[in-house]
């Protein structure tokens, strides 16, 4: 029978930054993670300079660069077959695979002794007696443990959100996520210093070197566009966008059906609830943001700050759990409400295709909106 102030589920970005912040804090936190790591996830692996400072915060930035991350200085984006339009970044991205990016977080979690249950899935929070009792899965047999506040870092979709009720469960998206990380020498050109977005009729796709010779193409798209295999976003974008087939040496035909898909569908970008009966919902759990336009990894990592201060707030000033609720989703609002709507309608305008001529045709016009967008849309 364990019980802790907090524990919390999910061991990706969000969560092992809450751990290391609570742990700091004093507080008496666990984290349980249902997947053994290392272990590859969705994601396009551009990790921006939100992602570095959450880094140095928590002296874990020198240790980062020792996995020999790829830096990144410049953005490209090829629309259809057009000129691309660019910029310099006003800052150094990094490109890494993100199984070796959330092994760095949660190893750094387990070195300094906090309670790591993994693997263990949470499949039940169960309130009672003043406490909440969650019930972990373990593979062999169910274990309880017990806590005054729930932190839910388990990603964008989960069992977990039909269990709480959450209202945004029964919306169903057309948009699929795809990640694939493909050998350098299927290419012809690789920018290593460059991320690289190329867009056609409802789909887009990020490329960017990851370092360890593989080079990420991630794509969103809309499914009612295209059929159902994975594998076949490279064959559309292919045929769709000129600038994207130049990328790759004709090897890659033969290549596409051999890679391993790393992928979900359903992905929905809309309003979430940030708070329900004592499980504070943090990182994509909260709300996602579009990935073109925003980092993903930086709002995780920065909203698991914003937690652990809320709660030391509660503390210090004794506040209830009421006020601490609502301040906590205050807070929350002040720090990403106005860049989740940038980014979602930055993303709504390259899903359409008459918006994105027009887009493209103002950015032309004016370069200087590009670097005004990733501004807004990155912190
Ligand atoms: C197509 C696409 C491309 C993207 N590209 C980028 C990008 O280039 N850069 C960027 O910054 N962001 C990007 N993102 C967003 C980024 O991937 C997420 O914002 C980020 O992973 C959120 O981190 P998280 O910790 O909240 O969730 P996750 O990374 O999803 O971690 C959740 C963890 O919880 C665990 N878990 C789930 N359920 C349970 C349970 N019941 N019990 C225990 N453990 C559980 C999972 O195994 C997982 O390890 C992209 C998103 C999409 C959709």
């Amino acid at each position: 029978m364990e019980k802790f102030d907090a524990a919390i589920i999910g061991g990706g970005p969000a969560g092992s930054t809450a751990a290391l912040y609570l742990h700091k804090q004093g507080f008496n936190v666990c984290l349980i993670e249902k997947k053994t790591f290392p272990r590859e996830t969705l994601c396009g692996e551009f990790l921006s300079q939100e992602v570095s400072n959450s880094l140095i915060n928590l002296d874990l930035f020198e240790g980062f660069l020792s996995l020999d991350p790829n830096p990144i200085t410049n953005f490209k984006f090829y629309d259809d077959n057009n000129d691309p339009i660019q910029t310099e970044l006003k800052f150094t991205a990094y490109g890494i695979k993100r199984g070796t990016f959330d092994n760095y977080l949660l190893s750094a979690v387990k070195n300094k002794g906090i309670k790591v249950f993994q693997p263990g899935e949470v499949r039940e929070i169960i309130h009672g007696n003043g406490l909440i009792t969650l019930v972990i899965d373990n593979g062999y047999s169910p274990q309880k443990i017990f806590c005054d506040k729930v932190i839910a870092a388990y990603g964008k979709q989960n069992i977990l959100d039909k269990k709480l009720n959450r209202d945004f469960t029964s919306n169903k998206s057309f948009l699929n996520g795809i990640k694939f990380h493909i050998d350098e020498s299927l290419f012809n050109v690789l920018e290593k210093d460059t991320i690289q977005i190329f867009v056609s009729k409802g789909i887009y796709c990020g490329v960017n070197f990851v370092g360890d010779k593989k080079v990420t193409v991630c794509f969103l798209e809309n499914r009612r566009k295209i059929q159902y295999n994975p594998r076949n976003q490279i064959k559309y974008l292919m045929e769709a966008n000129k600038n994207f087939r130049l990328l790759f040496t004709k090897e890659i035909i033969s290549a596409i059906d051999d890679l391993p898909p790393y992928g979900t569908g359903n992905i929905y970008f809309g309003k979430k609830d940030l708070v329900r009966e004592g499980v504070y919902f943090i990182g994509d759990s909260s709300a996602v943001i579009a990935p073109f336009a925003g980092d993903g990894i930086g709002i995780a990592m920065q909203s698991a700050k914003l937690i652990s201060d809320i709660f030391e707030k509660q503390r210090s000033n004794n506040l209830n759990n009421i006020q601490t609720e609502l301040f906590y989703i205050q807070e929350w609002k002040k720090l990403f409400k106005k860049r989740l709507l940038i980014a979602k309608s930055v993303q709504n305008i390259i899903m359409n295709n008459s918006f994105r001529g027009i887009g493209y045709k103002i950015i032309r016009t004016f370069p200087g909106l590009l670097g005004y967008i990733i501004r807004a849309t990155r912190g």
